[in-house]
């Protein structure tokens, strides 16, 4: 018998009831800029700013355009400047060294771990070979570094730290919210990620000079008082003055199906880790791969799983990718020459030039991802497991 997986790998969730009759009132009303609002009316997107800062503990919080303006408006927000080298992760996606070249600055990537995490002795030596000041850390499909020993070096070398959440929304590092820990933390509301707005970000600081600039970057005009998690009117006293309106604001169609799912996404979190945990328990003990452990004061969002296919020769890798295709099973792999789809891999980016990177590529041409959207079920985790353990299998005992 040959099971085949029949669900889809990028079926989302419904958004919820609630949220569908907010943006039909938002819809109704007329008023989806977010300026355009009533004398005494918060509005949708300044209220997901607050309601979003008290969840993750931080006093200040901006909602805009997409997770890759968040990222670019905290570098600017941050002074970076045109040819400054700006470290970042070699694995990680497109928006991440594209945000940091569209503000004319130079990623420089440090390898990654076989934990899938940055390398943090890389990111030292490469802080000082290159004078980077300012480390673009993605916590790239939700795994986390060693968030304590990677402060206390950026800390005592002077780099500031921008997160990029894009996977760790609601994730934990020893108690600590994933974005609370460097400068700025920057998530995605992106429909793959774990709150969907179609397109969308936020960015949280607890620095009001830091937020001030964002606010007035993401075109607040001179109508920031009515931002409510941001700091009072004198921190933008000369910073309205001196920096520059790059539009990227978020609309209130967006934040009010945004709230909804704010208030469930501890509940959501917890259901994309039962998912994760029974792939993880299928997959486990496969002879020839490599499960990815969790650090027991890393509290994951599962929202996607990898493993890895250490030192498998390419052809091999291709192999199970091609037979759990044909199975139902859509597996990504960031050890492709070309890019494909979603996944490219930073010596596609010929914008940033780079050095070979022996480790990380050898790392790379491991890793198989995969998504595990909260439609699947148990049981399609369950079964999902079965057929990876059985290709991985036989194109191991074949080799
Ligand atoms: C999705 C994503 C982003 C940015 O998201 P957009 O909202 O699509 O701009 C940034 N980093 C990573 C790792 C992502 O996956």
């Amino acid at each position: 018998m040959t099971e085949v997986f029949k669900g889809n790998f990028t079926q989302q969730e419904p958004i919820p009831e609630e949220g569908i009759e907010a943006a039909v009132a938002v819809m109704r009303s007329g008023r989806l800029h977010r300026y355009n609002v009533l004398p005494d009316e918060e509005g949708e997107v300044a209220t997901l700013e607050r309601e979003f800062a008290e969840a993750m503990g931080v006093p200040y919080c901006l909602a805009v355009a997409s997770g890759g303006y968040a990222l670019a408006c905290a570098l600017r927000a941050l002074g970076v400047k045109p040819g400054e080298p700006v470290l970042t992760n070699a694995f990680t996606l497109a928006p991440v060294p594209g945000s940091i070249a569209s503000i004319g600055a130079v990623p420089v990537f440090v390898e990654v771990t076989e934990a899938l995490t940055i390398d943090i002795d890389d990111v030292a030596a490469k802080a000082r070979a290159t004078g980077a000041k300012v480390l673009m850390l993605s916590h790239m499909r939700g795994h986390l570094c060693d968030m304590d020993q990677l402060m206390a070096v950026c800390d005592g070398l002077g780099v500031q730290v921008i997160e990029d959440c894009a996977h760790t929304m609601g994730a934990r590092w020893n108690g600590r919210l994933s974005g609370t820990d460097g400068i700025i933390g920057c998530y995605s509301t992106q429909t793959y990620k774990h709150m969907n707005s179609g397109e969308g970000g936020l960015l949280v600081t607890r620095d009001p000079e830091v937020m001030a600039r964002a606010v007035m970057l993401s075109g607040s005009y001179m109508l920031y008082s009515k931002h409510t998690a941001a700091p009072g009117a004198e921190a933008f006293a000369e910073i309205r003055y001196e920096t520059p309106n790059v539009s990227g604001r978020m609309d209130h169609l967006r934040a009010a199906i945004l709230r909804p799912q704010l208030a469930r996404l501890s509940e959501q979190c917890e259901r994309w880790n039962e998912r994760y945990r029974a792939v993880e328990a299928g997959i486990r003990g496969t002879t020839g791969l490599t499960v990815v452990e969790r650090p027991e004061v890393e509290y994951y969002v599962g929202s996607s799983i990898q493993f890895l296919l250490l030192d498998w020769a390419s052809a091999k890798v291709q192999e199970v990718v091609a037979r759990c295709a044909a199975r139902g099973v859509e597996l990504k792999w960031f050890g492709a020459g070309e890019p494909v789809g979603f996944t490219s891999r930073y010596d596609s980016w010929r914008y940033a030039p780079s050095e070979r990177m022996a480790k990380s590529d050898r790392i790379l041409g491991g890793i198989l991802d995969m998504r595990l959207p909260l439609t699947f079920s148990l049981e399609d985790c369950a079964q999902i497991a079965r057929i990876i353990r059985a290709e991985v299998g036989a194109v191991h005992q074949a080799a």
